[in-house]
């Protein structure tokens, strides 16, 4: 075979597996989703743009010295008399302390010149909660207009995972555990969030830090009002999304070690040699379904790879369409195949026939002609093997089944999986391929990674060497039937 790329080693799995979903009729639920009450919360789109001052100090001084203004803000909270404490850090929360103990917060994180003129780029944001008394703390009543801090504070803590988004997460933590009087039960797992990052195993401490701080944003959810809670992450994403600019990533055309499939020659060498066993196979001049499909379908089908091979066909939507019809086309066969029962064949065939004549009614009956069918070659089509009037019109599958079931029954599931299901999402204009073809992902962090239109059109992978492989496995099944057809469209190159 002259195919193919070899799969990278298998990743650890962050992910639940098809086994790990538990089936509910039609759907399949994964394991987050089997909680009634549980719902997603993001930390991107919700709770980041009120961290933007930590976000903004932690992706641009040392951790180190950043992790020591959160401390100085943890002990100044835990110094005030008990019932004068409180645990929401962010910008929300903080807007709305007396405003004297507002200033007294800022004048901690505000403390290094350096600071200032980083969190200086806060104010380049009409709608900040609290903003008088930031601008007031840092001197200046608005920013020189460059976003070039927010974009690297919001770039490196999109991701809810990243070192410094986990800075931010842990303050805001250590913040709620004063106020909530949070305990644990596990000493090792308090020691390491009170000592973060000097205490413990941290990728164990950064998770348990992650997953308490998200523990706390859903408590949130359900005690507070969560429009009033959100509003500024929305208003936050609507002010950067009006006041600068897109631009695509410029994602460069997708390496790949894919070898070509085939030559352009080799798929019409082989249709040559497969047109010469038809005629030394064919036994009468009457109506064989057998021979006729087999042979039909071996032929249908390097046509298809040969439409492939033309300049640019191979990365297309089209292509993607074309791999579908191949893919059905061999499920449909080797089912024929393993059954091998003359009625079923002249099943599969009669089906066909009857599309035709609806197809034909439909037209004849309509004003207006397609231009990509013939209504007369219809006609023929239709009355080929029997005289219409006699011909019935079946309107279920011509099998009563469906293609999922034929390939289970033909010992080819694997085909159906790897290249049915999803290059079926192509041909349906599925939000996924239209999703892969036609969008970019914006570059500008500010407007977190939404999707802007193509410029130019995207070459999707090559189809040409999966199509090879399933062109020969049809080959392969018209040797069984009719042997021997030992040529094949696969070629080392
Ligand atoms: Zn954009």
């Amino acid at each position: 075979m002259a195919k193919k790329r070899k799969r990278p080693k298998k990743r650890r799995k962050t992910y639940s597996t098809i086994q790990d979903h538990e089936r509910q009729g039609k759907k399949l639920v994964p394991i987050w989703r089997q909680y009634p009450n549980m719902q997603p919360i993001s930390w991107m789109n919700d709770r980041l743009p009120d961290m933007l001052w930590a976000a903004l100090l932690v992706t641009h001084f040392p951790q180190n010295q950043v992790l020591n203004v959160f401390r100085l803000v943890i002990k100044y909270i835990d110094s005030l008399p008990e019932d004068k404490q409180f645990g929401d850090i962010t910008h929300t929360g903080l807007s709305k302390l007396p405003s004297e103990r507002l200033d007294e917060v800022l004048s901690i994180i505000l403390v290094q010149e350096e600071h200032k003129q980083i969190l200086t780029s806060l104010l380049l944001l009409d709608e900040l909660p609290g903003r008088e008394a930031w601008a007031r703390a840092l001197g200046v009543e608005r920013s020189a207009g460059d976003w070039r801090p927010l974009m690297i504070a919001i770039g490196c803590t999109l991701d809810h995972q990243s070192q410094e988004s986990t800075a931010c997460r842990w303050l805001r933590l250590r913040c709620a555990m004063i106020e909530n009087k949070l305990l644990l039960q596990d000493q090792e797992a308090i020691k390491g969030i009170l000592y973060y990052p000097n205490y413990g195993d941290l990728r164990s401490v950064r998770s348990t830090i992650r997953a308490l701080e998200n523990a706390i944003s859903g408590e949130e959810m359900l005690r507070e009002n969560t429009t009033e809670r959100f509003a500024w992450a929305d208003k936050f994403w609507d002010e950067c999304l009006t006041k600068t600019p897109c631009y695509p990533f410029n994602v460069g055309a997708e390496k790949t070690d894919i070898l070509p499939g085939t030559t352009v020659e080799r798929p019409g060498e082989v249709y040559s040699c497969l047109v010469e066993h038809t005629h030394n196979t064919r036994k009468t001049s009457g109506i064989d379904a057998r021979h006729d499909i087999v042979f039909g379908i071996g032929f249908y089908c390097l046509q298809l790879l040969q439409e492939l091979l033309r300049v640019g066909n191979c990365y297309s939507i089209g292509g993607r369409t074309i791999l579908r019809t191949i893919a059905e086309c061999y499920i449909t066969l080797a089912y024929l195949a393993k059954k091998d029962d003359i009625e079923l064949w002249q099943s599969y065939r009669g089906y066909g026939t009857e599309q035709a004549k609806l197809a034909f009614l439909k037209l004849d009956e309509s004003d207006d002609a397609p231009s990509y069918v013939n209504v007369q070659t219809l006609e023929q089509l239709a009355n080929e093997d029997i005289w219409q009037e006699f011909l019935n019109i079946n309107l279920g599958h011509w099998n009563n089944t469906n293609l999922r079931e034929m390939s289970i029954a033909a010992d080819v599931k694997d085909v159906y999986d790897q290249f049915y299901d999803w290059s079926s999402a192509f041909t349906h204009g599925n939000w996924g391929a239209i999703r892969d073809t036609v969008f970019d992902t914006c570059g500008n962090p500010l407007h977190r990674l939404h999707r802007i239109p193509r410029q130019t059109l995207r070459a999707l992978p090559d189809v040409v060497p999966d199509a090879c492989e399933l062109v020969d496995k049809i080959l392969e099944v018209i040797s069984q039937l009719y042997p021997s057809f030992p040529h094949r469209v696969a070629v080392k190159i």
